[in-house]
């Protein structure tokens, strides 16, 4: 239960003075919805106020806040020209500009022969100084408070600064001091605030140099959040750890099988990571591993390893993807390779439903399914496990912690191994994962060529066509990617029905057309055909994102490429390169683009390691584009800047791990403040974790 005193902060925002259900909505679209969120909306520009000229000396296009006389009012005269009313000091004469004013407000507000302040931007029209819609208005008494420096705020369209900043304002009065959960001797040298002086300080800038993230309160803040965060998986972790694993050894007789069954040799670094795999298996406690490789490198086979090894110690093990696509091909791909050691792997996705699902969870129940690959219907409540020990979890970033725990949660002792194609810069590891045990498949499966990439604009679309012809006469596959145009998934499908009508007026049938809105079994059967050869040339929105394996399709062709984030080209380029022959990656995009935009295309161009990748694109954020989190797997941050703050993230996780070694149930009158900054952060699932949460 969340403490009391926190209650406040989480209430919602519509519980602000002003605030009704229509700007309720708005503020909720910007910042989020409850009052908490407003306090973590930071400003990101300030507006000063404090140029105070006589109307003579005003520059014009600058912010002023000036003292007026106001001596006429003229009522427009005709329905489009603006209302105006004048006002004067000592020095001249200004225009006050309204359009489609209320007279009667106006007359309220600014009242002939009446001194005014009035604040916003001055400007010249003809020959004579304006200001059109003043920000503020006020007497003089109100000078003061509205010749400051004010903050501005990320909006959303209909949110003004004014009604944001009204509601900022009442959202910073609710706090109160919290009890410190910082290490004191941390704060002194950081020479950090205290929580609640923090988020006032953040929220009133004086100047540009105070929305740096290098400034103590931001610094401050940000450092709360990657706390609460690395103690969140730190308590996950010591969970896991703590609930005792059974030790599980095979006897390597279906491993054996299987792996004299594959048209391969494992790679140095397969062998290593189940090696490594192994040790954690045989081990007390409970694994939780994390097996890291760029897109082909070989997880697959791996991940079958450790799942061999239960089904050899009399249990069961499953696979879980992300999506349907990618359990169907998981299942295809392990059934394949466990034919050899006679297991017949179920498949459970949202899919199988009725009596058919009946039939597959009673499997599961009686233990007579021992390897089962699926999707998050894996571990609905109603599904039981005779014993599961091994879950392994493709995450291709989709998962959070949570997941996995719930699949953990569901067999005595189960030991937990979670694939990711993201090659995470180690830094930024930390926050998606904190310490788990990493094993990397750092080399690529002999005999892979490098994929050549090259970029050409849109306009050449013709010769990008050109060159699908020609590589479709000698027998290439092809992907062709359509990407994210807007939010709207609607007008995403129409860009890629769009260009499968025109591919398929070019080529004839053989195009095939997936996006995330066909069935299903609409879905497998197109993308059966590409994989049978049955068609050549698949038109896909980024539902191929994911995994896909069709070692026959050597050529992709992305279009608008500069819209996507560095880690999703990687993971869509990974889709080709597979097999022996070369491949090509021709990267569209528009005439005009932005220097980060072009500077993740050069990337591309340049190089295929993942984490070379990985880094640019944490570098290339640093500069300002945001690439999207959700794109490149990793958390969001609300306040912490990961590329400019990335020093805090190291001392955070010593920082937990320490506080757990000494209280492992978070007692200790720190631990009991730290238990409201968890709380503070939403991160609230880690808190049943202890004993007495
Ligand atoms: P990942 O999941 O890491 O992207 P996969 O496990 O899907 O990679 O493997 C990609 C392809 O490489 C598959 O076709 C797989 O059969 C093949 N492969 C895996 N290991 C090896 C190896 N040691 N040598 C050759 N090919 C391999
Ligand atoms: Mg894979």
């Amino acid at each position: 239960m969340r403490p009391e005193n926190l209650f406040p902060l989480f209430k919602s925002v519509t519980s602000l003075k002003g605030v009704g259900a229509r700007t309720a909505e708005l503020i909720e679209k910007a910042a989020g919805p409850h009052i908490i969120d407003l306090l973590w909306h930071l400003p990101t520009d300030i507006i000063d106020r404090r140029y105070r000229p006589k109307i003579a000396d005003a520059k014009p296009d600058t912010i002023a806040t000036i003292t007026l006389r106001v001596t006429k009012h003229y009522a427009p005269y005709n329905k489009r020209s603006p209302y105006k009313i004048v006002g004067m000091d000592d020095t001249g004469a200004m225009n006050l500009v309204f359009f489609r004013a209320r007279p009667d407000y106006l007359n309220k507000v600014l009242p002939e022969n009446e001194t005014r302040v009035v604040s916003g931007k001055v400007e010249k029209f003809c020959d004579s100084l304006q200001m059109t819609h003043p920000d503020h208005i006020g007497t003089e008494d109100e000078i003061d408070a509205m010749s400051k420096v004010e903050p501005v705020y990320p909006l959303t369209a209909g949110l003004s600064l004014k009604v944001l900043g009204k509601a900022m304002a009442s959202a910073l009065a609710v706090p109160e001091p919290l009890p410190e959960w910082l290490d004191p001797a941390l704060v002194k040298r950081e020479k950090w605030p205290a929580w609640h002086d923090a988020v006032l300080a953040v929220h009133a800038p004086e100047n540009a140099a105070d929305l740096e993230p290098a400034t103590p309160s931001r610094r401050r803040l940000a450092y709360d959040e990657l706390l609460s965060n690395q103690l969140a998986l730190a308590l996950v972790r010591a969970h896991m750890k703590r609930s005792k694993g059974l030790p599980l050894v095979g006897d390597g007789s279906l491993r054996q099988k299987a792996i004299e069954a594959l048209p391969f040799e494992l790679t140095n670094a397969q062998k290593l990571a189940i090696d490594e795999i192994d040790a954690d298996l045989a081990a007390e406690h409970r694994m939780l591993r994390l097996l890291q490789g760029d897109v082909g490198s070989g997880k697959t086979v791996v991940a079958l390893m450790a799942m061999l090894s239960a089904v050899e110690a009399g249990a069961q093990a499953v696979l879980m993807a992300p999506t349907e696509i990618l359990a169907r091909q998981h299942h295809a791909t392990l059934t394949q390779m466990a034919e050899a050691a006679d297991l017949q792997p179920l498949l459970l996705t949202g899919r199988e439903r009725g009596k058919n699902r009946e039939a597959l969870l009673e499997k599961l129940k009686t233990g007579a399914a021992r390897l089962a690959v699926g999707t998050h219907a894996l571990f609905q409540d109603d599904v039981e496990y005779k014993d599961l020990r091994v879950a392994v979890i493709d995450e291709q970033h989709r998962f959070g912690v949570h997941q996995r725990l719930t699949l953990a949660a569901k067999g005595r002792a189960v030991d937990v191994l979670v694939m990711t194609a993201t090659p995470i810069p180690r830094t930024l590891m930390l926050t998606a994962y904190g310490d788990m045990d990493v094993s990397r498949l750092t080399e690529k499966p002999a005999g892979r060529q490098p994929v050549q990439t090259a970029l050409i604009s849109n306009e050449r679309i013709d010769e990008v066509v050109a060159a699908v012809k020609r590589a479709r006469g000698s027998g290439a596959r092809v992907y062709w990617v359509c990407p994210l145009i807007e939010e709207s998934e609607t007008s995403d499908m129409a860009a890629a029905e769009a260009r499968y009508d025109h591919l398929k007026s070019v080529f004839g049938e053989r195009v095939g057309l997936v996006h995330g809105r066909l069935k299903g079994t609409e879905k497998d059967a197109v993308m059966a055909a590409f994989k049978d050869g049955g068609i050549d040339i698949l038109v896909a929105t980024t539902v191929i994102e994911v995994g896909v394996d069709v070692p026959e399709a050597t050529v992709m062709v992305i279009e608008h490429a500069e819209r996507f984030g560095l880690a999703q080209l990687h993971q869509l380029r990974g889709r080709i390169g597979r097999g022996a022959d070369k491949s090509t990656c021709l990267l569209m995009h528009a005439g005009h683009i932005g220097e980060t935009a072009k500077a993740r295309l050069t990337t591309m161009r340049e190089t295929d390691d993942g984490f070379v990748i990985a880094e640019k694109d944490l570098e290339l954020r640093g500069a300002g584009e945001l690439l999207g989190t959700r794109q490149s797997g990793l958390p969001e941050f609300r306040l912490a800047d990961i590329a400019a703050q990335s020093d805090l993230l190291p001392i955070a996780r010593d920082d937990a791990e320490l506080v757990l070694r000494n209280d492992p149930e978070l007692e200790s009158e720190r631990g009991r403040a730290l238990r409201q900054l968890l709380y503070l952060f939403e991160r609230d699932a880690a808190i049943r974790y202890l004993r007495s949460g």
